[in-house]
């Protein structure tokens, strides 16, 4: 089976591909995270998928395009339903590439994280087979994720601190910064 696994970050990438890699007979990863911010953390996180895709031995796809205000536009808005938006965006995207590129089927590196809401994964994952007419594969695999960190410590990997949007970043710092000034 040929998988096309959707890398969001080079730490999540460190456990999931090989998972997927023991099950498929042949992995191909894609960088597409329009929802990364700003561009500078962008570029970090695309290195660290870089350099876990070199330790583990796949090929990484890469869409490289950043525009927050064309995000913004098509993402934006509050709480549960832009994250939604955000990872069908993602999904709907790789499932696309994976049709193109005669895949049998694709997942994504988010169903890793703990932090990341594994019904919308599900739910965007297949939404996005119907329509690109490949299978989704969705895993559990959120029991890998100590393993991830340690990896990708060990590898010297760069570990976020926050999801990816600005909004996202907001909510990881609004309550450090009280007080500062
Ligand atoms: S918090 Fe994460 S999943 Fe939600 S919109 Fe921001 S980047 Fe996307």
């Amino acid at each position: 089976m040929k998988l096309l696994l959707h890398v969001c970050c080079g730490p999540c990438a460190s456990g999931a591909v090989p998972w997927w890699k023991e099950r498929a007979g042949q992995v191909l990863g894609l960088f597409y995270n329009p929802n990364i911010h700003p561009l500078l953390e962008f570029r970090r996180r695309l290195v660290g998928s870089r350099e876990v895709a070199a330790h583990v031995g796949i090929e990484l796809v890469e869409d490289l395009a950043y525009d927050p205000e064309a995000w913004f536009a098509a993402v934006g808005g509050g709480g549960d339903s832009r994250c939604s938006r955000c990872i069908d965006q993602r999904l709907d995207r790789t499932a696309a590439e994976a049709a193109a590129r005669g895949c049998d089927a694709f997942s994504t590196s988010l169903s890793i994280s703990p932090w990341q809401d594994h019904a919308g994964i599900l739910a965007c994952g297949e939404a996005a087979a119907e329509r690109h007419g490949v299978e989704f594969l969705y895993e559990d695999l959120r029991s890998l994720y100590g393993e991830s960190r340690r990896l990708s410590r060990e590898w010297g990997i760069y570990r976020q601190k926050y999801c990816g949007c600005v909004v996202s970043e907001w909510e990881r710092y609004r309550d450090a910064v009280e007080g500062l000034d």
